[in-house]
């Protein structure tokens, strides 16, 4: 949760979810992991969705969190770098994605603050085009997308990894994401401040504790 009075140096947002939200996105991402799942493994998609599923299950009793969408197909056998592959090359978000000017402008107003960061379990090259159909491609100080470590989120060594890069002290480094398991719990176990969004709306939260709103 957001603190009163809390000092932002940095922020880091988290992507998918967080900066948009498109369900038709989400699904063609969804359908391609499954074809990968059904390729390696000779059987329909449809059989590699009930797996998928019974393996989504499996981590969730065990772990006692719902599992990534990399947890899921690596869990399965899939390489992290053969997904991501699959994904450049099938995942089309220029058939979902358009010019956003509020998040733009809500960003915009934001950097003029401190520098604004990303950290997502995309790839480089999706993750780009993604930002350049939204018109926020210029915003980022940096990108940390899977290719930094290629180990997805939630992973509080690779938090660790980002905020060495990001500098300054971690309490005043605010995470922006849409999970809490995977962008949240980690941050604030580290004694990160977060917000939890579930809409672009909702980032307007950020200017408010920045003071930038009544
Ligand atoms: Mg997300």
């Amino acid at each position: 949760m957001l603190e009163e009075a809390t000092s932002v140096s940095a922020i880091v947002f988290d992507l998918d979810g967080t900066l948009y939200t498109n369900a038709e996105l989400l699904a063609e991402i969804e359908r391609t992991a499954e074809l990968l799942v059904a390729r390696g493994r000779g059987v329909s998609p449809q059989a590699a969705r009930r797996t998928m599923n019974r393996a989504r299950r499996r981590i969730a009793d065990l772990e006692g969190r719902e599992p990534t969408l990399s947890r899921v197909c690596m869990e399965l056998g899939i390489e992290l770098r053969d997904l991501h592959r699959t994904f450049e090359e099938m995942v089309r978000p220029e058939q979902y994605l358009v010019y956003d000017p509020v998040l733009q402008a809500l960003l915009e107003g934001l950097r003029e603050q401190c520098p604004l960061y990303l950290y997502t379990n995309n790839n480089l090259p999706l993750t780009q085009k993604i930002l350049a159909l939204l018109g926020i491609e210029n915003l980022f100080e940096r990108l940390f997308t899977i290719e930094y470590a290629w180990r997805p989120k939630p992973d509080p060594e690779v938090l660790e990894m980002v905020l060495g890069e990001i500098g300054g002290p971690p309490d005043e480094v605010l995470f922006v994401g849409d999970r809490d398991q995977v962008d949240l719990e980690p941050a604030r176990d580290r004694g990160l401040p977060t917000l939890l969004v579930s809409e672009t709306a909702d980032l307007l939260q950020v200017h408010k504790l920045l003071g930038l709103l009544p």
